[in-house]
């Protein structure tokens, strides 16, 4: 018997999206899922514990207000109606193309990119429409050109895995021509020099998603959200779960929006490090791109990358491989503490070493 013929044919099909791997807390040096090496705000954690020992026996609100507030106050828009609270980011990622892309219509995406995208469109037995990056990690002209089937075009930016980013000018000029919303997806703009937060006031096809994963160390509560027009927060509040946010996330995420001192310092310390393996990597051989994120994509003239992965691996230091037709393939490696990265950063170096001597 096999009852996977009930599904729907696309989801039969679906290549589901892997994520990194999740190591049990331990000796492991994670550095494949660009978390945030620290621990959270200490707000959060006591904001937690107040939040636990409240009433949880009722549902939580279902819009998030007072998250929404604290959002919107702290990014300076003009009110709690444009912002919209998800399961992570990843599930305003879900409802966008939930509630923009129909069946047999386009979700456009650069490659390579967040793969997500293209499980998303899959679900909806939408099709992807991929456009390839430039070699310099710029947009080629056919990403902006519009199409009447194209209905959602979702940027990463900073991308993962290059953190090659796009200009915010560049985004609002081009995105005219484009006649659909876009996301830009600023999952790790906190990591940034610049981000598109201006442009959502001003172009009513231009939206931000963000999350609190990566800068504000809440990987493992998961709240995301999005800035966009109050008219399409609107909409896409008639398609989301009632109570798509627990009690525990909104005031954990609350209290990690009240603290900015904490996120300035930790966003600080992370692109020391980030700058710091840039040049060690450089040094020992790596084509390694500047990063605007929390993480370095680099490859290296042998293209061992796969061995390099596994041997990692072995010694408990998780990083993350990536191959992409058509592109090719490298390493991805999330910038940790600074024992972290030197733990890896040495063990690279002997690697390499080794490939040198068997070349
Ligand atoms: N966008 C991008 C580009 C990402 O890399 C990730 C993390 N994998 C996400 C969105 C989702 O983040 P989260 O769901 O944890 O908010």
């Amino acid at each position: 018997m096999n009852a996977q013929r009930y599904f729907r044919p696309n989801v039969q099909a679906l290549q589901p999206y892997v994520p990194g791997r999740q190591a049990a807390p331990g000796k492991t040096i994670k550095l494949n899922t660009n978390e945030n090496p620290y621990p959270p705000p200490p707000a959060v954690v006591e904001a937690i514990r107040q939040a636990a020992g409240g009433s949880l026996n009722r549902y939580p609100d279902p819009l998030a207000s007072g998250l929404r507030m604290a959002i919107a106050k702290t990014l300076d828009l003009p009110g709690p109606e444009w912002v919209l609270a998800g399961n992570g980011s990843d599930e305003i990622l879900t409802l966008l193309v939930r509630g923009l892309v129909g069946e047999n219509q386009q979700l456009r995406l650069p490659t390579p990119s967040y793969i997500l995208y293209r499980t998303l469109a899959d679900i909806q037995a939408a099709q992807w429409d991929e456009v390839p990056f430039e070699p310099d990690w710029s947009l080629p002209d056919s990403f902006w050109q519009s199409d009447p089937n194209v209905r959602l075009v979702m940027l990463p930016n900073p991308n993962s895995p290059s953190g090659s980013v796009v200009a915010p000018e560049e985004i609002e000029q081009r995105s005219q021509d484009l006649h659909c919303p876009l996301l830009v997806d600023e999952a790790y703009a906190d990591f940034a020099d610049s981000n598109c937060l201006d442009l959502v006031r001003r172009n009513e096809h231009i939206m931000v998603s963000r999350t609190f994963s990566k800068s504000y160390a809440l990987a493992g509560v998961r709240m995301g959200y999005l800035v966009a027009q109050p008219s399409l927060i609107e909409q896409l509040i008639k398609i989301k779960d009632s109570y798509n946010c627990d009690a525990l996330a909104i005031a954990a995420a609350t209290a990690a929006m009240l603290s900015q001192d904490w996120l300035s310092d930790v966003v600080a310390k992370i692109r020391t490090t980030r700058e710091r393996m840039w040049s060690r990597l450089q040094e020992m051989g790596f084509d390694v791109l500047p990063s605007q994120g929390n993480f370095v994509w680099c490859t290296h003239p042998s293209a061992r990358h796969a061995w390099m992965h596994e041997q990692l691996s072995q010694s408990q230091i998780l990083i993350r491989y990536m191959n992409y037709p058509g592109f090719g393939d490298g390493l991805r490696i999330s910038v940790g503490t600074d024992d972290q990265i030197d733990a890896c950063l040495m063990m690279l170096q002997r690697l390499v070493r080794q490939c040198e001597v068997t070349s």
